[in-house]
Parts: structure tokens; C-alpha cells; sequence
């Protein structure tokens, strides 16, 4: 079990006193001189097609098609978990949400968050002498001690978990109101959700105006669209989609406020914007959904609509312009990429199991994903693999769609069932075709990776912060 706190503080000391000798060797993506400036926008449950460079139909995002024309689509980009919470354990821990104890989804009565002893992504560029500001949803332990400002951040604005966790005749009595929080403080409750997008775009705009002289690091996690979908009057009934596609087009406008502030500050050439999805669409909502496009499912499953995600990275000069990564790459890989940019490392008394991919980001002819297995868990069970082009699914149930909801009311779940499955994503997307009576080899191969993997990560498994008795 884990319990390094000397470690930890160890391995703090060291990067603040000069961890550039820790960074791997440049190559042709050398690093540069001064160190960049990093964003990650990252919406809630929106669908691997909703974008327009990503296939959206119905409402239009020019800024997020703006920011892949001018830098790198990714098409093969993994969200490590099919639902919030997880998925934000990796991208702020840099590895898969089992391992940091945060498997499933927090609720305002739980007891737990992210592990004090857990290096953040924050923590780590705090270290490098940057401004870090968390400007929206956390989602990872709503108590003090596990909220933004104790994981690196020096400043957070926003809910500190899902906009529909509010009280309601389906939650338990004495469910608490929705808090709004500015640094540890909940400065109002039940505030206006129309106006979350727009607040939080300029807490982040405000934030880098005052930062444009020292390395920043913005986070940016959207509320939206995740239901009860909410859009100012800038852009209700924009959209030929209906609400949904009107939220899209908002959080779209917040993407261009952030680009063109940098412009302006001219701070371009100097800063990498990452933009992504948390998980894939809840389409058990239906017309308040979004779309996995061609991918299979969504939200809370395994198939790829549950957690293949947009990604799109841009940093003009850096980044090629216009370009397509189709490797595998995942929401853990930022912390161990950004800290080699940043000239640190990633922790080294721990396993972390993102990588760096500045070789795939920086457009390198010939560069292969870092991972050679990608895995896919929903909450502590290993229900996928992917390996290479194959991916197999061991025997699993999951939420079928029985019947989509309408107008922000869910629809009926059925349970689907999937037995040991093997697709070939390349020529199926959609994980139709199943592979594994023609392919025995392959589902064996995979399928004994898989169990290794799992036994391995369960004897490395790290616990979740745990709330503090009072004595
Ligand atoms: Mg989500």
C-alpha cells in the first residue's frame, strides 16, 4: 500500500530546486527556451462528434475548427474513464483512475477525493515557477482538503462537482444546493447556470491577462454540456440543433475568447492550448445528448463512445498546422508530456502511466504511439483492451439504450451484455464485426495482457484521500 509522504516532499524539493536535469533528451521537438504556457479546455460529456472538424451536424464551431486548422487533430484520443470523476483523476494524476482510488463518481456525500500524497500536474508545474488557476468543475473530492487549492492551484472558481447534483424528489433528503466556489469558499448556492460558461471563461481570460509575464498553466473544465444543459442568451436558439447544440456553440465561443486572448497578448507562440471531452455523451438523455458520431455507445460504457474523445492541440510553430495524430493517446498523457515541456519529469516513486507524447504532437514522421496496450475500465472492473488496431472487450454488461429521453428527461436503460469480443477499429469504428472466433491468437494474446495488467495494477492500487474524523 502507499504511504510515502517523505517521497513526496522529496520529490517536490527537487523539482523546485532545478529538476531540468531530469528531463528526457531533446531530439528534433527540442524543448524550447522558455517554457510554455499551457490550457486544457476541457468540456463534459460531449461527444467524440461534436465538433464540427469532427463530424458535428446541426450547429457550427468555428473557433474549435480554427484551433485543429492551426494545429493537430487527434482522432485516436482516450479518455481514461467513461465517466467524470475518473477521467479527471487521470488527466490530474497522469494515470489510470484504479490506481489513484477515484474509480468511480463522487457525490456530495462522499467521504473521499484525490490523495494529498498525489503529485497533480499543478503541483508539478507549480514547481517550475507557474501560475495555476482551476477555473470550473473539479469533480474530485468537494471537502477543502481535496479541492484545487490543495492539489497546486492557486486560484479555483467553480462547482466543485456535476450541475445536477442538486436537491431533487430522485436524490436523498437533506440533499445539499449546488455550491458555488471561489478559492475554499462557497461564495453563493444555486447560482444562475446559464451564466457558468461565461464566468468561468473570463476568471480564466482575467487570470492569463494578469499571468502574460510568467509560465501559466489554465485548466478549464466546462460544466457543460453535461445536463441540466444551460446557455446564456448570447446563444439560446443559435443553433438548428436545439439546446444542446446552442450549449455546444457557447462553450465554442469560449474557446475563440481564450485564443484570441492570447493573440493579443501575443502569447501564441509561447502557449499550448489542449482541448477535450471528459468522457463521451450521456445519450440517455437523447435530444439533450450529443453524438459519439460513428463510435459505439456512450457514457458509462467501454465501447469507444464512452471514451474516445475530441482532442485537438494547438501551439502554432510547435504543433504542425493542420495535422491529423491517429495513435493512441490518452487524457494521462498531459502530465508527463507538459512536465517534460515544462523542463521537469514526472514523479519517479510512483508508477504513472501516462507518457510523454510531444513526439506525436510535434508531428515527427513515423512516430508510434507510447502504449501498447490502452485499457478500459468502468468503475474497478477491466471490461476492454486495446492493443495496436485490435481492441477486445472481455465479458461485460453495460447501459443499453432502451429508450432515449427528450427535452432533459433520461430515457429507459436495458442491460446489454458482451461476451469476449474482438474488433479491428480501423475498418470498424462502430465495434460491429467481432474478430474473435477468426482471430483465437489475438483474443488470447490480449486477453492474458489484460489479466496481467489488472493483477499488476491492483497490487499497485494507491488509496483515495480519505475526510478527516473530527477528533
Ligand atoms: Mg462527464
Amino acid at each position: 500500500m502507499y504511504s510515502r509522504t517523505c517521497d513526496r516532499r522529496t520529490f517536490l524539493a527537487a523539482l523546485g530546486a532545478g529538476a531540468a536535469t531530469l528531463a528526457l533528451p531533446a531530439r528534433g521537438d527540442e524543448l524550447p527556451a522558455r517554457k510554455p504556457n499551457f490550457v486544457v479546455i476541457l468540456t463534459d460529456d460531449q461527444g467524440y462528434g461534436d465538433v464540427g472538424c469532427f463530424g458535428a451536424e446541426g450547429f457550427e464551431t468555428p473557433h474549435l475548427d480554427r484551433m485543429a486548422a492551426e494545429g493537430m487533430r487527434l482522432m485516436d484520443f482516450y479518455s481514461a474513464a467513461p465517466v467524470c470523476t475518473p477521467s479527471r483523476a487521470a488527466l490530474m494524476t497522469g494515470c489510470y483512475p484504479l490506481r489513484v482510488g477515484l474509480p468511480d463518481v463522487l457525490f456530495p456525500q462522499s467521504k473521499i477525493g484525490l490523495n494529498p500524497e498525489e503529485i497533480t500536474i499543478a503541483e508539478i508545474l507549480k514547481a517550475q515557477g507557474y501560475a495555476t488557476g482551476c477555473f470550473g468543475k473539479w469533480h474530485l473530492g468537494h471537502h477543502p482538503e481535496f479541492l484545487p487549492m490543495r492539489h497546486g492551484f492557486d486560484e479555483y472558481f467553480g462547482l466543485p462537482y456535476s450541475n445536477d447534483m442538486i436537491p431533487s424528489p430522485e436524490r436523498p433528503p437533506g440533499y445539499p444546493e449546488l455550491p458555488l466556489i471561489d478559492g475554499e469558499e462557497a461564495i453563493e448556492t444555486n447560482p444562475d447556470q446559464t451564466q457558468l460558461t461565461t464566468r468561468y471563461t473570463e476568471r480564466a481570460v482575467q487570470f492569463i491577462e494578469r499571468h502574460k509575464d510568467e509560465p501559466f498553466f489554465v485548466y478549464l473544465p466546462h460544466s457543460m454540456p453535461h445536463v441540466p444543459l444551460f446557455v446564456s442568451d448570447k446563444f439560446a436558439g443559435k443553433s438548428r440543433q436545439g439546446l444542446y447544440g446552442d450549449v455546444i456553440m457557447e462553450i465554442d465561443w469560449s474557446v475563440g475568447r481564450i485564443l484570441d486572448t492570447l493573440k493579443r497578448l501575443d502569447l501564441d507562440e509561447h502557449t499550448l492550448v489542449f482541448f477535450s471531452s471528459d468522457n463521451g455523451p450521456w445519450l440517455i438523455y437523447g435530444d439533450h445528448a450529443g453524438s459519439a458520431g460513428r463510435l459505439r455507445e456512450g457514457k458509462t460504457t467501454t465501447f469507444d463512445g464512452g471514451q474516445r474523445v475530441p482532442g485537438i492541440a494547438r501551439w502554432p510553430g510547435r504543433i504542425p498546422a493542420g495535422s491529423v495524430c491517429r495513435e493512441v493517446a490518452a487524457m494521462f498523457d498531459l502530465l508527463p508530456t507538459f512536465a517534460h515541456l515544462a523542463g521537469s519529469a514526472p514523479p519517479a516513486d510512483r508508477v504513472i502511466d501516462g507518457r510523454i507524447i510531444w513526439p506525436l504532437l510535434s508531428g515527427r514522421l513515423g512516430v508510434q504511439s507510447p502504449h501498447d496496450t490502452f485499457y478500459f475500465f468502468r468503475s474497478d472492473e477491466l471490461q476492454a483492451v486495446r492493443a495496436g488496431r485490435w481492441k477486445l472487450h472481455l465479458p461485460h454488461t453495460y447501459n443499453r439504450i432502451e429508450t432515449p429521453g427528450t427535452g432533459g428527461k433520461p430515457g429507459k436503460y436495458a442491460q446489454g451484455t458482451i461476451e469476449s469480443a474482438l474488433f479491428y477499429l480501423p475498418d470498424d469504428p462502430g465495434e460491429t464485426r467481432d474478430f474473435a472466433a477468426a482471430q483465437p491468437k489475438v483474443v488470447e494474446r490480449l486477453t492474458a495482457m489484460a489479466h496481467a495488467f489488472e493483477q499488476d495494477l491492483i497490487a499497485d492500487a494507491r488509496p483515495p484521500g480519505v475526510l478527516a474524523e473530527p477528533e
